[in-house]
């Protein structure tokens, strides 16, 4: 199968180059393992923890960091790009990389955020918002909410806050059983009776609150889920995010692949790409474990295949190494200096990642390989908590990568 590019992995990057390069008019092929951080995903995408502005003097100092090589300029066009991008496939981002605004974590701390989809609460980066009290409600037998940890955070930053708990009697056997009740499922119960139940319970339970925040789980069964709730209880209804298995990210993921088959792409889902044939220094094929006897030939090919969480680098005792390709990868071939013992310091693991040049070509025994390119949390040099950074250089090196093939034509 021949195609003018293929992209390894079907996480944010992947699917954002993807949908890039497929509404240019490529013809494109995605390689899709399964699930990526986005199954996780807070609803919010983090661009630099202290601001955009912060970014230009930072990439002056660290060139070899991600954003030196996207160059701080593009940042705005690309926002816009991503915005439109998401707003497509009917999912609004709000924000701008002029300035962050606050969301919140499952534990209801705030945490600097670039893009948030509609309907999360967030607050500006002076922790106000435009209402002064919170009903906090929770679902009785989902663990993965805790109301009290966040009212006592809002309490603590000045709204005024009640927790409530509802008991749902619509769910049936997912009720009984604590482990299906996890977000996912939740939110594929949640659609018809069980939303009227919710509803009217909320309804009851409440007082004067002017806002209800609920766990971010719905979008999977009934897509209007919170404006029903809102209708019945006459308040603005704000989610915010829970831990574990995160339904926006299964959202998104679904929608951003959706588009992109809807754009022409071929989807390979649940296959993995084992290794490729390289010749004269370019990467002439791949190879695929479902597809023994065929390899799949392109102009370009994208390594999208993330860090250590998405398998795109491995590390064993002898070493930390790329899988697919076999690339140079930045790490200390000495173990000791892999992680800090302090649990609170930067790890020296997160800026692992593919070396690359200034054009995300990722070297080959120090030389680029020119018609390969590598995006997302693959790359050195950035450490994604510590700099609030992942979602930024997911779909900034996705975008700055297509540019560039789009330019070489
Ligand atoms: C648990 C977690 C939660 C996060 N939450 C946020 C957040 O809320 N906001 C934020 O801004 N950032 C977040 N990040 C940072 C995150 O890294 C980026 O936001 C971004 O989602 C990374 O996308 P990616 O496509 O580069 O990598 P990944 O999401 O890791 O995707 C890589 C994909 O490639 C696939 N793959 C790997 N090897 C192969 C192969 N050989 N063949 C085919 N497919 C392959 C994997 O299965 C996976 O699907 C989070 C990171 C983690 C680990």
């Amino acid at each position: 199968m021949r195609f003018d590019s293929i992209i390894i992995g079907g996480g944010l990057s992947g699917l954002i180059s993807g949908i890039a390069l497929a509404r240019g008019g490529s013809k494109v092929a995605l390689i899709s393992a399964g699930g990526s951080a986005l199954h996780f995903f807070s609803g919010s995408l983090e661009l630099w923890h202290e601001g955009a502005m912060a970014m230009v003097p930072f990439c002056e100092k660290h060139p070899s960091h991600p954003y030196a090589k996207i160059d701080t300029a593009r940042v705005e066009r690309y926002t816009t790009i991503v915005k439109d991008i998401f707003a497509r496939v009917g999912i609004t981002l709000q924000g701008s990389s002029e300035q962050n605004h606050l969301r919140l974590t499952p534990l209801g701390a705030l945490k600097p955020a670039w893009l948030t989809m509609e309907g999360y609460a967030t607050f500006s980066l002076g922790g106000e918002c435009d209402y002064h009290s919170v009903a906090v409600v929770g679902i009785e037998g989902y663990l993965d909410f805790y109301p009290e940890f966040i009212a006592e955070s809002l309490s603590n930053r000045g709204l005024e806050c009640g927790v409530y708990n509802v008991r749902l009697t619509t769910l049936g056997g997912l009720r009984e059983s604590s482990t299906e009740m996890r977000a996912v499922q939740l939110s594929r119960a949640l659609s018809g009776k069980t939303i009227e139940e919710l509803a009217r319970q909320i309804a009851e339970k409440i007082e004067d609150e002017e806002v209800v925040l609920l766990p971010a789980i719905f979008g999977l069964g009934d897509k209007d889920a919170t404006k029903r709730i809102e209708a019945v209880v006459g308040r603005r209804v704000l989610v915010a995010p829970t831990v574990s298995a995160s339904v926006a990210g299964v959202r998104v993921q679904k929608a951003l692949m959706d588009e992109f088959q809807r754009l022409g792409g071929t989807v390979l889902n649940n296959d993995s790409a084992t290794g490729c044939r390289i010749e004269e220094g370019k990467v002439v094929a791949i190879r695929t474990a479902n597809l023994e006897d065929e390899e799949l030939v392109a102009e370009n090919y994208i390594l999208a295949t993330g860090s250590f969480f998405g398998r795109g680098l491995v590390a064993t005792a002898e070493g930390v190494y790329e899988p697919v390709v076999g690339v140079d990868v930045v790490a200390p071939a000495s173990r000791e200096e892999w992680y800090s013992k302090d649990l609170l310091d930067a790890q020296p693991f997160e800026r692992f990642g593919v070396a690359t040049d200034n054009k995300f070509h990722p070297l080959l025994d120090g030389k680029p390989i020119e018609n390969l390119y590598a995006i997302g949390a693959l790359l050195a040099g950035a450490d994604a908590v510590k700099e609030g950074c992942g979602g930024g250089i997911a779909v900034m090196s996705a975008l700055r990568v297509v540019e560039e093939i789009e330019k070489r034509g």
